[in-house]
């Protein structure tokens, strides 16, 4: 089956060149500007008030421009950036613990598996340690020592302590920032802010993005916005897997239209399977519930060592218990990276020696660390972590081990962009989880927010306006262009054809079976034969969903089935892209694990001659993606064979 072709080789011509440490400097020093006074002409759209999106927006209208804002969430506080649990990282090296910009940098590279860009990486670790200076400026309650001084804990990947946190609601602080920051600007008129819209077309006239198609989620009204550049922040694509972290609206729709108008989509299948999450318990469920990263600090995760051993946790002795990962990597123990600990807990649990009704839980046990600290320390850090455990399980971990597995949380591919954050249609900008830009092939913990609020806060706000001073030459359009009629005609279209279908099947029950296909095959181990037979299966499934899905209501008002069919068809397309990039890689790498590809000891295998680029794809319409290759060059941190031991 002829799934792909290959077109011409991509660069990304942004970055400068030149020692690695000065190339940030010199490219906002050779960027453009925009005289204050046109500033205020010029229209900016940002699609999305998460992290990314909420700091871009407040940041782009505090410095002059009209910033129109979009979110699907009755409140742009809503934004999925909300549940992020554990921490934030930065190269402050407040401990004194030898961190530094360079080692964030190093680690961020290994981390993912020498699959990312240098120059971008090294700019996020520099910005890294603005961006805590500006959050505590905001009033971020970030957790302090007793002395008053900001506190620090160790994520995964890293054996420095660079993890700035609060409490574990990390997020939910940060985006409080973030989001005071935007209302300020609201109030004073700088941000026009449209929550219950769902962007779903983009404009491109003339090569260039000149604006958005909108629905009104409550009224159903269809809009086209246009504007001088557009900027999605929209987030990742994990619930293409239906069960995941991710908060239930999460969704690729505003990434993949603008896919299909022309943005390359680099790297679909690089997807995080976070180690510690509550196992799945039943078909019942809809989402699955993540337990920070930052509890493998005090946590010991094992299995007992003999297969099937169902005793009480309590009862199986020190001895007969495998403290796998404290085995396997001694130097890292609990907290090797995400890809790598995932992997571990599939292994055992493979073996016969996973825990609880299902047999895939491993133990996350704080009975050490609860007798060496005490119980009120331990609360301090983690209280509101146990509770959402206790009342999920029923089950209180300060008295027995939490029982952990493996589940989707986090996607590394996004839209292509090159240094500027710009993708590969002229005027359209991505940032946070919805760019595929700096993780490569395993995001380390805490990175996340960092580079969300890295890209709003600090890098957008430097290279937008080098687009935006020639934006004067391009001339104005509006909403009566052909193309922006086109544009809202084809969303008009899909929603009728979407309602007219009336068959025999829920949106949800293709979902579901489209997640279990993505899990089996494109989770966290693939195949060529498992692969190829999702490819197939996806093509069934669709075509099956466009003819037999089930739609009530209409498009004149709120109508949550109607929204999740237009994601779902969206999702179809991905999944089957997702399974094509994973089957032309023959390589493992983070957290794209392909069976074929693994040294002796159950490890990933790169294959640095032949893989050591990203996979940008381009949509055609035709079925036939054509793949651009844009490689990946490594002047300081040279790739070797990751280890953790
Ligand atoms: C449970 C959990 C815990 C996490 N904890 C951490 C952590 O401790 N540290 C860390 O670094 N990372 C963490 N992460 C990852 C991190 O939270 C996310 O990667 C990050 O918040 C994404 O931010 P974002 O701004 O890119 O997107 P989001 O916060 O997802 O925001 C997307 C925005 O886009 C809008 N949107 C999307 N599509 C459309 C559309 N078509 N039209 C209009 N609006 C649209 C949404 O309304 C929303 O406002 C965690 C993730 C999960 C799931």
């Amino acid at each position: 089956m002829d799934l792909y072709t290959e077109g011409d080789p991509i660069a990304d011509t942004k970055a400068p060149d030149g020692p690695v440490e000065t190339r940030w400097e010199r490219r906002r020093f050779e960027a453009k500007l925009v005289n204050p006074a046109n500033r205020r002409k010029l229209t900016v759209i940002v699609v999305g008030t998460g992290l990314a999106g909420g700091s871009a927006a407040a940041t782009l209208a505090e410095q002059g421009y009209h910033v129109k804002s979009y979110c699907y969430q009755d409140s742009p506080r809503r934004a999925h950036s909300i549940a992020a649990q554990g921490g934030i990282n930065a190269a402050k090296n407040y401990r004194n613990d030898g961190d530094s910009v360079h080692r964030l940098f190093y680690d961020t590279v290994k981390g993912g598996d020498f699959r990312s860009r240098e120059s971008n990486v090294h700019r996020l670790a520099e910005v890294s340690v603005n961006i805590i200076d500006q959050c505590v400026a905001q009033g971020v309650p970030f957790a302090r020592e007793y002395g008053g001084l900001l506190d620090t804990r160790s994520f995964g990947g890293a054996q420095v302590q660079r993890t700035f946190y609060a409490r574990g609601q990390t997020g939910q602080q940060l985006l409080l920032g973030a989001y005071q920051a935007l209302e300020r600007q609201i109030g004073l008129g700088n941000v026009e802010m449209n929550s219950r819209h769902e962007m779903l077309e983009l404009v491109v006239v003339d090569g260039r993005a000149r604006g958005i198609v909108v629905r009104d989620l409550v009224t159903g009204e269809i809009t086209t916005e246009m504007a001088d550049a557009v900027v999605l922040a929209s987030g990742g694509y994990g619930n293409v897997f239906y069960l995941s972290t991710n908060a239930k609206g999460c969704n690729v729709t505003a990434s993949w239209r603008a896919h299909r108008k022309g943005a390359y989509f680099a790297n679909p299948c690089y997807t995080q399977i976070h180690p510690t999450c509550i196992p799945v318990s039943g078909d019942h469920q809809s989402k699955l519930t993540l337990m920070s990263e930052s509890l493998r600090n005090d946590g010991r995760v094992w299995v007992p060592k003999a297969k099937g051993d169902d005793r009480n946790p309590k009862d199986i002795p020190e001895d007969e218990r495998d403290y796998y990962l404290e085995r396997i990597y001694p130097s890292f123990g609990n907290l090797v990276p995400r890809d790598i600990a995932s992997r571990a807990a599939k292994n055992v649990c493979d073996e016969g020696r996973g825990v609880g009704p299902t047999g895939l839980g491993v133990y996350l046990d704080f009975a050490d660390a609860i007798q060496r600290l005490g119980r009120k320390a331990i609360e301090a850090k983690y209280g509101n972590l146990f509770e959402m455990y206790e009342r999920i399980t029923g089950e209180d971990p300060y008295e027995v081990p939490m029982r952990i597995y493996p589940a989707v949380h986090y996607t590394m591919g996004g839209v292509w962009v090159d240094y500027d954050l710009q993708s590969s249609i002229p005027g359209l900008f991505v940032i946070g989880e919805a760019n595929f830009s700096d993780h490569g092939a395993n995001r380390l913990g805490a990175s996340a927010l960092m580079q969300g609020l890295a890209d709003g806060y600090f890098v957008l706000p430097n290279t937008l306006p080098n687009y935006l001073a020639n934006v004067g030459s391009f001339g104005k359009v509006d909403a009566s262009h052909p193309e922006a009629v086109a544009a809202r005609a084809a969303v008009e279209e899909r929603i009728q054809k979407l309602l007219s279908i009336n068959g025999d099947r829920t949106v949800d029950s293709f979902h579901r079976e489209l997640g279990q296909i993505m899990w089996e095959h494109c989770g966290m181990e693939r195949s060529e034969a498992g692969l190829r037979k999702a490819i197939e299966e996806i093509r069934d499934l669709r075509d099956q969903f466009w003819q037999r899905v089930r739609v009530p209501g209409d498009g004149e008002g709120l109508n949550q089935s109607l929204e999740k069919a237009g994601r779902v068809a969206d999702f179809f397309e991905l999944a089957e892209l997702m399974c094509i990039d994973a089957l032309h890689r023959e390589e493992s790498c983070g957290g794209h694990f392909r069976a074929e590809h693994q040294t002796p000891d159950g490890e990933a295998q790169r294959d640095d001659d032949r893989f050591a680029y990203v996979a940008a794809w381009e949509y055609t319409g035709t079925g036939q993606p054509v793949l651009h290759k844009e490689d990946l060059q490594f002047e300081y941190v040279h790739p070797t064979q990751r280890s953790y031991k």
